[in-house]
């Protein structure tokens, strides 16, 4: 059944500064609109309120009275998401996380780190760095996106291949329910089987079943040896086919990004900064890491002989931190660069076992030359998430918007027979929802919707978002 929501009134937003202080809720239209929106390309919704608090307390006694008024509440990190998430479709009150922004405790005796929501991503692993312990999952968004929403998306990263995504590290967390009771799940335990394991539910759950307010993340030590690698090949098969070839050695990188040619060339227009072999049609950006050089520059020995026999141009290496910089700040910057070089980008975020990338490579460029649309991949090649931008270009306004649903679903289908699925890091959110169905199947969404309305029978929190 659909909810039926109401309208934020005056005595509704008076309740809201009482309880966060009037300071932290806004209702005019200039500051409203930072949060109509996230970074997906297309979706956009107005708040009728946005408060920002600064306590589990606080949070409770916000969703107790949008439970009492029947009105729809949108969490909200940074911002940075792709797929709609943080975005109020169905108007109604935005809270946002933004203040709770604080490292509680780096506990390195038993390697864990306790953090509120609010913590910027990159600002939590440069402080458990400095205490020799490591944080691996790494969204290219990491200077930007909030430790709550990589929680709340499962964010991967590059270093996916190796170490894992958000869900190999969340043990714990403080949720505040829909219904304002707050639970805490988990804990600094490395096991922990009492009852169903509600800490890995909320971990992707898009900001649905409650909001998370309080995360503990288990650490690893730092590793002692870094290098990094950048491939360029001539031909965009034989880079694809050398990613399952380093798998197939029995060697696990820690990432190894796939980035076409116009990918590079966009990020050049961007920064102005030249990038290596920027006319190679496709690079890899490979990094390997241990802490023993001598097993390091082992593996680094095979990596290099097998980009070379798949016919790569040169195998470039990068051991000092300036040039390790510049190479992933360039394949940081691919997003920005390419929502700049089109009118528009629809970016897709298929995923697929490994072993398929070259198959699944070569099947999207044949789709995109059969439908007249310029598609550029770039991506977590290693860990098999490539993100597909589909590029407007000089194609009418009209004629695009029509193409790109045809389109996506074309590379959906695609995905699904190679025993992929639709979105490996980036959510479904509002983009995919009415992808859902064909994804999973009806009786595994059925079963979704019906543990959504365990957690939020009214339908409060965050509407419109994973279902179609
Ligand atoms: C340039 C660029 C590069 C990116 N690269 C990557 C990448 O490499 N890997 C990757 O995985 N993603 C990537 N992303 C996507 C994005 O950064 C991630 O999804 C990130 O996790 C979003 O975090 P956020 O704080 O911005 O969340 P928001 O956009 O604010 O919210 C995302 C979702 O989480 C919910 N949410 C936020 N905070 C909470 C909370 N405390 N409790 C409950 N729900 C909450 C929101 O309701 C929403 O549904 C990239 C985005 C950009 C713009």
């Amino acid at each position: 059944m659909k909810p039926v929501f109401n309208k934020v009134d005056k005595r509704i937003v008076e309740e809201l500064g009482a309880i966060v202080g009037p300071a932290n809720v806004f209702t005019d239209a200039a500051r409203l609109e930072a949060y109509s929106h996230d970074e997906t390309i297309g979706v956009r919704g107005a708040p009728e309120v946005v408060v920002r608090p600064a306590a589990t307390a606080e949070i409770a006694a916000i969703l107790r009275l949008a439970q009492r008024e029947r009105v729809p509440i949108t969490p909200r990190g940074a911002g940075f998401g792709l797929s709609g998430g943080a975005v109020p479709t169905h108007g109604g009150i935005v809270l946002s996380v933004e203040r709770m922004n604080r490292i509680i405790e780096i506990d390195a005796a038993n390697m864990m780190v306790t953090t509120e929501p609010g913590v910027i991503t990159g600002d939590l692993q440069r402080a458990v760095e400095a205490k020799g312990l490591f944080y691996p999952p790494d969204p290219a968004s990491l200077d930007s996106c909030s430790i709550g929403g990589n929680v709340a998306e499962c964010a991967g990263g590059p270093r996916a291949v190796k170490y894992g995504v958000t869900k190999d590290y969340v043990c714990g967390l403080e949720v505040v329910l829909p219904s304002g009771d707050v639970i805490e799940s988990g804990g600094k335990l490395v096991k922990n089987v009492t009852g169903y394991n509600l800490v890995q539910l909320m971990v992707g759950s898009e900001g649905t079943l409650g909001i998370v307010t309080k995360i503990v993340l288990r650490l690893l030590p730092l590793p002692k040896v870094q290098v990094d690698l950048l491939v360029p090949f001539d031909d965009f098969g034989a880079a694809a086919d050398t990613v399952s070839d380093i798998i197939a050695n029995r060697i696990l990188p820690t990432a190894i990004e796939f980035m076409e040619r116009d990918s590079l060339k966009a990020v050049e227009r961007l920064t102005g900064n030249a990038v290596p072999f920027s006319d190679a049609n496709a690079h890899l950006l490979i990094q390997l890491d241990g802490n023993s050089r001598t097993a390091v520059d082992a593996d680094l020995e095979v990596v290099g002989e097998l980009c070379m026999a798949n016919g790569a141009r040169e195998v470039l290496v990068a051991d000092d931190q300036v040039t390790r910089d510049r190479l992933w700040d360039a394949r940081r910057k691919i997003i920005n660069a390419l929502n700049h070089e089109s009118p528009m980008n629809h970016m897709e975020d298929v995923v697929v076992p490994r072993a398929e990338i070259p198959t699944l490579l070569a099947g999207v460029k044949e789709i995109a030359a059969r439908n007249g649309v310029r598609v550029i991949c770039f991506g977590h090649a290693g860990d098999g998430n490539v993100h597909i931008n589909m590029l407007q270009d000089a194609i009418p306004d009209d004629r695009f918007t029509a193409m790109v649903p045809k389109v996506s679903a074309e590379f959906f289908e695609l995905t699904l027979s190679l025993g992929g699925q639709i979105t490996g890091e980036h959510g479904v959110g509002v983009t995919r929802r009415k992808h859902l169905p064909r994804a999973l199947g009806q009786a595994q969404v059925d079963v979704m919707r019906r543990v959504r309305e365990a957690f939020d029978p009214a339908g409060i929190l965050n509407p419109g978002k994973i279902f179609p």
